[in-house]
């Protein structure tokens, strides 16, 4: 990929997308991520902020950062959340504040008063401007724009994939230079759901003896964002024989429930929000010779 650093003309930076349910962030994230990119994977250790993905352009690297939990009433309770999201704000270079052309809500209001809290820039992005007509919008930009509360504001139809390129440039010129935070090799397209599937078995290993941890694999059955509740992960633990089985539930199911604890808050750490795990303990009788199986697990 050719970068353009020697002339200093380089933008690097975070922007934390923020916004009620439904308004479109994952649809503007995955239209702006389809040009040339690939989602990242944060690496536990340095996760504070959920990455959502990043941007690589010749002259540019837009780090896109969620805000979980910030309007959300339900878990706007979990006082944690609500300090990730807005230390989220406070560290990232830009904001994008995303509404729906569509429809304006009092919920839309409590995401204008965390950008006005915080000192950093914020573009209003109006969405799904392919609903509206002109003559609905042109008002509604104007409305925003008295708030004195943004630097710029883009309309775009994320679905439609229209206003993106202006999108990117009024980005471009609210980050600072600066080199690339990441090289393009490290980026990867493995899913979330590979990394919390790591992380249960490296519980695992931590927690039991001998033969269990080789015996052992894990699926992640279900992984689904609702809204106004913790994501719900579940996962599948294979072993090879009942008696592993029996081993790794343990007595009144207390191995079972010291493992689901520790994994739960190492992938919390991991994720940057929390979630409610399930485990299963599933016998799967010589399920590491078994090809269709271990194809299943990502393994083959
Ligand atoms: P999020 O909750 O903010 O992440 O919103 P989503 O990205 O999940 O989108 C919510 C709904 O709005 C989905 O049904 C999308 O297809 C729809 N949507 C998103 N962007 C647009 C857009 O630009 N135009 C239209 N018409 N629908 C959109
Ligand atoms: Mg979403």
């Amino acid at each position: 990929m050719g970068t353009n650093i020697s002339n200093g003309l380089f933008r690097a930076g975070y922007v934390a997308f923020i916004g009620k349910p439904n308004v479109g962030k994952s649809t503007l994230l995955n239209s702006l991520l389809k040009q040339k990119t690939a989602i990242v994977s944060p690496k536990p250790q340095t996760t504070r902020n959920r990455i959502l993905g990043i941007l690589h352009g010749d002259n540019f690297q837009i780090i896109c950062l969620d805000t979980p939990g910030l309007i959300d009433p339900a878990t706007m309770l979990q006082k944690s959340l609500v300090k990730t999201s807005v230390r989220t704000i406070k560290d990232a270079d830009l904001i994008y504040v995303i509404i729906d052309a569509k429809r304006l809500t009092p919920d839309d209001e409590i995401v204008f008063s965390y950008t006005e809290k915080s000192s950093t820039p914020a573009l209003l992005v109006i969405n799904k401007t392919d609903l509206v007509k002109k003559e609905e919008l042109l008002p509604l930009m104007a409305e925003m724009n008295s708030k004195g509360l943004f630097k710029d504001i883009l309309p775009v139809s994320a679905l439609n994939r229209e206003g993106l390129d202006v999108l990117i440039s009024a980005t471009l010129e609210n980050l600072p230079s600066g080199m690339p935070f990441y090289p393009p090799d490290i980026i990867s397209d493995e899913p979330e759901r590979f990394f919390v599937a790591e992380i249960i078995r490296e519980q695992i290993f931590l927690q039991f003896d001998e033969e269990i941890p080789y015996a052992t694999a894990v699926k992640i059955t279900e992984f689904k964002e609702r809204p106004h509740r913790k994501d719900f992960v579940s996962a599948a633990i294979l072993v090879e024989r009942s008696s592993q089985k029996g081993i790794m539930i343990g007595r009144q199911a207390r191995a079972l429930k010291k493992l689901g604890t520790a994994a739960r808050a190492e992938i919390e750490k991991f994720l940057g929000r929390s979630i409610f795990l399930e485990l299963h303990i599933q016998v799967r009788k010589g399920w590491r010779k078994n090809p269709a199986k271990l194809k299943d697990l990502g393994y083959l």
